[in-house]
């Protein structure tokens, strides 16, 4: 679904991302782990368009992205083409983002109504079987404020699913949550796995990483250092880097 090739990515004169290669294919489930400030959140920004980056490749359904200008004057020249992306790639925060004044049901009512122009009572049936499916179909007609912390994260990821996107993002979904409620959106992640979503998953948790993934890709300093199956990565680290971030985690 998603294919990056030798990307780079600089914020001024700050070099992030130094020519990386990812990819999730369909199906697939690809844990992104590393060090913080290593770029993980830049990739996945970078991979729906959030961000712009100045060389390399984003391929999305074998589709490249087409690029007007050079280095950081490169913006994608299609804006029907990013919406597209954007709206094929659901990404889920740390922070949930839900909108406060807003219901549940509002809040994942409200992309599928307004940027896919869906039918209300259409996008109400959907909206309701993901609630239900991520646990919370009680919670419809309840503000943000009144939910948990995981409660919330299962919220945001019954939103992505609402746009019925090819693939899912998560940037460390489950960071801002108690070890309790962590459980509980671990536990929605891999039931989504389990049928066969396509994500891409920036963790800390090694052990969601472990249980989850297909590949699992160690990002340091902007450069891949080591990626593989997780029995590989987890089980036998080749690079130093890699065996010490590993260390430090437990
Ligand atoms: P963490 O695990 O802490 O979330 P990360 O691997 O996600 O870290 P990024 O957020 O991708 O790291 O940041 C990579 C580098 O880019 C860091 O040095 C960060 O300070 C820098 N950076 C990130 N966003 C910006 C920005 N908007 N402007 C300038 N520098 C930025
Ligand atoms: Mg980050």
């Amino acid at each position: 679904v998603i294919q990056i090739r030798n990307l780079h990515k600089a914020y001024g004169a700050l070099e992030v991302l130094k020519g990386v290669d990812i990819s999730a294919p369909r199906g697939h489930v690809i844990s992104l782990i590393g060090s913080s400030g290593s770029g993980k959140s830049t990739l996945l920004r970078c991979c729906n368009l959030l961000e712009d980056s100045q060389q390399g490749e984003i391929l999305f359904k074998g589709e490249p992205v087409t690029w007007r200008g050079e280095g950081h004057h490169r913006r994608p020249s299609d804006p029907k083409q990013v919406l597209r992306i954007r709206t094929n790639l659901s990404m889920v925060f740390q922070q949930f983002n839900l909108w406060a004044h807003m219901t549940i049901l509002q809040n994942v009512m409200e992309a599928p109504l307004t940027v896919l122009k869906r039918e209300r009572a259409e996008v109400e049936k959907a909206a309701r079987g993901y609630l239900a499916k991520v646990g919370i179909g009680d919670k419809c007609d309840a503000y943000p404020a009144q939910l948990s912390g995981g409660q919330q994260q299962r919220a945001a990821i019954a939103r992505g699913l609402c746009m019925e996107p090819e693939a899912l993002l998560f940037d460390e979904p489950t960071s801002a949550l108690d070890p309790e409620l962590e459980q509980e959106v671990v536990k929605v992640i891999k039931a989504l796995a389990e049928e066969g979503r396509t994500m891409i998953i920036v963790t800390h948790d090694m052990k969601m990483a472990r249980d989850v993934s297909d590949h699992v890709v160690f990002l340091h300093k902007g450069m891949i250092e080591e990626e593989g199956p997780p029995e590989t990565l987890f089980g036998a680290p080749k690079s130093e880097r890699l065996q010490g971030f590993l260390m430090s985690t437990v």
